[in-house]
């Protein structure tokens, strides 16, 4: 199944040329020097992209976005993560993007004037702080951080980690425990809107990942919030929804990441191709030749593709009937998906042999990068668990 209109058949072109003329040239500097030494020519780039009229293009258009379906954003987060800076260039990289979501979804006019209006405009970052060192993230309904009210504020009490982004961003977005008297556990939590810099507010260090301590947008920070003083008009939606509205997120964002994947795939895939014919083994003798190297070309081509079929098929759904009418769909794409970019990009590393740790090309990066695709968002175990259960209860299973 392919998402195929009109207005997609025009965009998707001039994407591919965009980040063929402008992007994909910018990935050595990206890949070996400090984001930050680049961060004028990557503010270039993103007045380019609003110039060409590409900007936020996941928004509806009175936001200032392209108004594209999630079938129609999904076939243009897939070209975008082509690139490890395709999203970031078009305003469109997580965690901003599900923030985003969310203050058009539950923000006062005042909240999204104050936060929206920025992070569309691509002035500021934001970040997500949910997880918890103590808890299991993958029960997200278990959490120790508080918000207590006393006056006209709430006082914020916790201890997070992987908030992704938290250096640098402007504002997080917080989950805690509002309503702890509350006999049901998915009714507890809300999300409050934290300023950065705000008194309490201690980000204690960008966590080493996978060897990187990162920087920007590309860190995972462990944060301290000590009685941070927040009015309660940075509520976001009302109190004790802070669950319902992170799974509201959770739909379209793995949509969102599944596509970006299936993106890094198929680069993944041309790099590994093109290797495997240029690359000779004696005189003469491509590495292409050997059976091994084709049947990882055969098996990556087929497993994307059915990636690609599944996680399109998924977004129909959520277009046509929500996301809540999808919810096994939406399980199944994240841990098949990220089963896929584990082994296509694992398979392109082999083919280059030692250039595949190099960083001349972009492979050791998502390689070391999307490791985590099978952890954040909901381990692998999880989703698989949601979808056995949905399954086994049509054959009378019961819990
Ligand atoms: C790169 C990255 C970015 C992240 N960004 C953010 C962010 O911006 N904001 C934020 O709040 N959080 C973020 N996270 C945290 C992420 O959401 C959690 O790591 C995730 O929910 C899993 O929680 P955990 O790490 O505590 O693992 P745990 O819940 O402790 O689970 C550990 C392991 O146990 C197994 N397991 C867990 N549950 C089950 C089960 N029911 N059945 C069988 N096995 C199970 C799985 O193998 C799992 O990997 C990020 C994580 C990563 C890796």
């Amino acid at each position: 199944m392919t998402v195929s209109s009109e207005r997609i058949n025009s965009l998707l072109p001039r994407i591919q040329e965009f980040l063929r003329a402008e992007i994909y040239p910018l990935e050595r500097d990206f890949l070996s020097r400090p984001f930050r030494e680049l961060l004028p020519t990557l503010k270039a780039k993103r007045d380019l992209v609003k110039a060409e009229g590409l900007w936020t293009p996941h928004l509806p258009k009175e936001f200032g976005g392209l108004g594209l379906t999630l079938s129609e954003f999904a076939r243009v987060s897939e070209q975008l993560g082509r690139s490890p800076l395709g999203h970031y260039l078009f305003n469109c990289q997580a965690p901003d993007i599900g923030n985003m979501e969310i203050l058009i979804s539950h923000g006062t006019d005042a909240q999204r004037q104050q936060y929206l209006e920025p992070l569309i405009r691509g002035d500021v970052r934001s970040c997500f702080s949910m997880t918890e060192p103590e808890h299991a993230g993958s029960n997200p309904t278990w959490m120790s951080t508080t918000a207590v009210k006393d006056g006209n504020d709430y006082v914020i009490k916790g201890h997070k980690w992987f908030t992704s982004s938290a250096e640098g961003a402007s504002f997080a977005i917080v989950m805690a425990v509002t309503n702890a008297e509350s006999t049901n556990r998915y009714k507890r939590a809300s999300q409050i809107i934290v300023p950065i810099p705000t008194e309490g507010f201690r980000l204690i260090r960008n966590i080493n990942v996978m060897g990187e301590e990162g920087s920007d947008y590309a860190s995972h920070a462990e944060v301290r919030y000590e009685n941070c003083r927040i009015p309660q008009t940075n509520l976001l939606g009302r109190e004790g929804e802070g669950f319902a509205i992170a799974q509201e997120r959770l739909g379209p964002g793995r949509i969102h990441h599944c596509m970006r994947w299936i993106g890094i795939c198929e680069r993944a895939f041309e790099l590994m191709c093109e290797y495997a014919v240029h690359r000779e083994l004696s005189p003469g003798v491509q590495l292409a030749s050997r059976q091994t190297i084709q049947e990882w070309i055969a098996d990556s081509r087929a497993e994307i593709e059915a990636a690609r079929l599944l996680v399109l098929n998924t977004a129909a759904k959520i277009d046509d009937k929500g996301a809540s009418a999808a919810r096994e769909d939406i399980s199944l794409i994240k841990f098949y998906v990220a089963g896929v970019l584990q082994k296509v990009l694992d398979r392109a590393v082999q083919t280059h042999g030692a250039r595949g740790l190099t960083d001349d090309t972009p492979l050791s990066y998502w390689y070391r990068h999307e490791r985590g695709a099978r952890i954040y968002d909901g381990p692998d175990e999880v989703h698989k668990s949601v979808v056995a259960r949905s399954v086994l209860k049509k054959y009378g299973f019961h819990e």
